[in-house]
């Protein structure tokens, strides 16, 4: 299946692939200072208040890292796509993006209607995943608790 390409001209290319490459550094520089501040003394023993705020800040940091990751990825998918020609087509439909939305996301890898379908997706799957958490959570405390005499 010959998939669709598109000509950028290379001013443009070059700006594109600039910017990206700016925002990439700059993620990357977040993530890592993110990843310095996470407590790594994980073996002291606290009073079960510092140690519940501590595992509150731990995720959501993990939880900031882990966004950042996605936005890595996404940056570097862009820049892919900026060089195999694919870069500013959906990559679900195969239209173009819209400008405007490109503009904006300039890393959006579907365009506006492809994206809305998903999101309602993606949405469930984070939904189930708390879910799953929670439980797991639950579960944990039941032995924690249920595990002393
Ligand atoms: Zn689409």
């Amino acid at each position: 299946m010959a998939r669709k390409t598109r000509s950028i001209d290379k001013q443009r290319y070059r700006m594109l692939k600039e910017m990206l490459g700016e925002r990439r550094r700059e993620v990357h520089e977040k993530l890592r200072s993110l990843r310095e501040t996470l407590p790594v003394e994980a073996g002291v023993v606290r009073d079960a208040e510092e140690q519940s705020v501590d595992d509150f800040v731990t995720e959501v940091d993990m939880a900031l890292m882990q966004m950042k990751s996605e936005t890595l990825s996404r940056i570097d998918q862009a820049i892919s796509r900026l060089e195999d020609g694919t870069y500013g087509l959906c990559q679900e439909c195969n239209q173009d993006i819209a400008a405007a939305r490109l503009k904006a996301l300039p890393f959006a890898a579907l365009c506006r209607e492809c994206q809305e379908d998903t999101e309602s997706t993606v949405r469930a799957a984070r939904e189930a995943r708390a879910f799953a958490r929670l439980q797991k959570e639950l579960v944990n405390v039941t032995l924690r608790t249920g595990g002393r005499s």
